[in-house]
């Protein structure tokens, strides 16, 4: 058990906290596909919505709502 330990990849933890914060942004936690980002603009409301979705799980992953100014 000890050996699987050790063999775990040391990829994320040698990026910065930046690099982390983009991969885990623009990733699936799923599947870890690339999310594709819309942007539906309300100009109504004056706000922009952020949506990620993953093509592969068909889930919207994330929405986040924006203002503009
Ligand atoms: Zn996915």
């Amino acid at each position: 058990m000890d050996a699987l330990k050790q063999q775990t990849p040391e990829d994320t933890t040698r990026l910065t906290r930046q690099e982390r914060y983009l991969r885990e942004h623009a990733s699936c936690p799923m599947c870890e596909t690339d999310l594709k980002m819309n942007h539906d603009i309300d100009k109504n409301q004056n706000k922009v919505k952020e949506i990620a979705h993953c093509p592969e799980c068909d889930l919207c992953a994330r929405t986040t709502d924006h203002l503009l100014h």
